[in-house]
Order: C-alpha cells, then structure tokens, then sequence
C-alpha cells in the first residue's frame, strides 16, 4: 500500500517569520517515515521552505496554464518548479470560486504542471446546497472527471485527488466517516475507469476540509482515504505534526 499523504496547504498565510514552523515540520517528518509529509507555502516562501527542507515535499498552491508570456502578476508550473515545487495543488474550491476557475482551466493548469515535471493534487468538492439536494456524488464525479488530465503515469505517484467538501472547509464540520468513504469510493471508481485498473487504483484519494488532531485518526482510516489536505492546522508544527503522527 501506498504511504498516507498529509499535505499543509498554507494558502494566503506566512511570511518569513513561519520557516521556523516548516523546519520544525522538516525535522519531525525525518522520524515519520511512513507517512509523506508536504507543505504548499504560498509562492513567496517555495524557494526558501524548499532550502529548509530535507524530507518533506515542497508545492505551489496553483500555477498558470501557459509556460510563459504576457501574463502580469501569475506565475507558471516551470517558474515553481524552478524555485523548488515538486507538486501543485490545483482546482482547489477557493480558486473556483474566488478567481471563477472553471473545469476546463483546471485541467489545462493540470497539463501544463505534468509538462513541467511536477506532480499533482486535483481537487474537487461540493457546496452544501449540492450535499442537501442529494448530488453530492454525482457533481464531485462529474467535475473531477472533466478536471482531470487526460493521460497519467501512476506508477511514480504523479496524481493525487483531493476530496474537500467545501462546507467543511474551516468551519470545524466534517462529514460522516460512511459518507468520506462513500465518496472516495466513488472517485475511486472513476479513477478505475478513467485510467485502468492499475493506474487508477495507484492514485491517492485525500481527504480535506477541518482536519485536526483531535479528528485526523478518524477521518484517516475512512475507506479509500490516502491522506489529508490540511488548511488551518497546518499552520503549526504543533497541531500539523499532531495530524501525522494520526496518519
Ligand atoms: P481547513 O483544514 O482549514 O478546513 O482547510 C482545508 C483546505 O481547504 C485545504 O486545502
């Protein structure tokens, strides 16, 4: 079996003063071998979380879909990868929704970062209104399946998925552990039919959205869970580390 994989995602949070937190996650990661450890800092911290780090993976939080060009203010999949990024997450809910990343953008980002080198977290996840009407499963599938790039190579780990509800995000509500199951085993599904049996079973499935300590242990061992996407308690060493040794 794959190793878990906890990944912080930092988002608009962290200036210098925090490398302090990564190098204290660094260090802690290096007696946690059994589980993978990642941070996604925002783009001003890649280079030098990646100086700090000796064991744990260093990402983007997003990247633009051309290589280069005429784009002021964005930043591309080469541009990470150069200052150190080894993976970027993408079609995460805050940029759907806050920069109107539609499905197709996702997954142009997504081609653009496999050209790049880098490895992947995809993310999807229904709103509440979504989850109350019942189409929970269906919309998640439908807007992973059309997010997703067309080809993988499963074999070195390029792809994960990250399930985050967006109700559950930073409100301190989780789903149930049947319905994270329920769920990750319907990506697990189209996975399995998008990219064939092996390829599609070798894809982690994180679960985001309110992981904490106190949580991690029960949220982790729901079916097809591979990891976690930690927002605000990743923040800390304290309470991230707290996640990975639940892992
Ligand atoms: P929280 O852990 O703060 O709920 O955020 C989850 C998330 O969006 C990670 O990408």
């Amino acid at each position: 079996a794959l190793r878990p994989y906890v990944v912080g995602n930092w988002k608009m949070n962290g200036t210098r003063a925090m490398l302090a937190e990564a190098r204290a996650i660094d260090r802690s990661a290096q007696r946690l071998m059994k589980v993978e450890v990642a941070l996604a800092p925002p783009y001003t911290l890649i280079h030098a979380v990646h100086r700090e780090a000796e064991q744990i993976g260093v990402g983007a939080q997003d990247c633009h879909p051309s290589a280069d060009g005429a784009f002021t203010g964005d930043i591309s999949a080469a541009m990470v990868a150069d200052a150190g990024a080894k993976f970027v997450i993408l079609g995460h809910s805050e940029r759907r929704e806050g920069h109107g990343e539609t499905d197709a953008l996702v997954r142009a980002k997504a081609e653009a970062a496999l050209a790049a080198g880098l490895k992947l977290i995809v993310c999807c996840g229904e709103s509440e209104q979504v989850r109350d009407e019942g189409r929970a499963e269906r919309f998640v599938t439908a807007q992973l399946e059309a997010s997703l790039p067309d080809e993988i190579d499963a074999a070195d780990e390029r792809l994960s998925v990250a399930y985050e509800p967006i109700w559950a995000i930073g409100t301190g509500r989780t789903p149930t552990v049947a319905d994270i199951g329920a769920m990750h085993r319907a990506i697990r599904d189209l996975l399995v039919s998008r990219y064939g049996q092996d390829q599609g079973s070798a894809v982690r499935i994180l679960y985001g959205g309110s992981v904490k300590p106190e949580n991690a242990r029960e949220l982790l061992a729901a079916d097809e869970v591979g990891g976690a996407l930690v927002g605000g308690a990743s923040l800390t060493a304290e309470s991230f580390l707290g996640i990975v040794v639940a892992a």
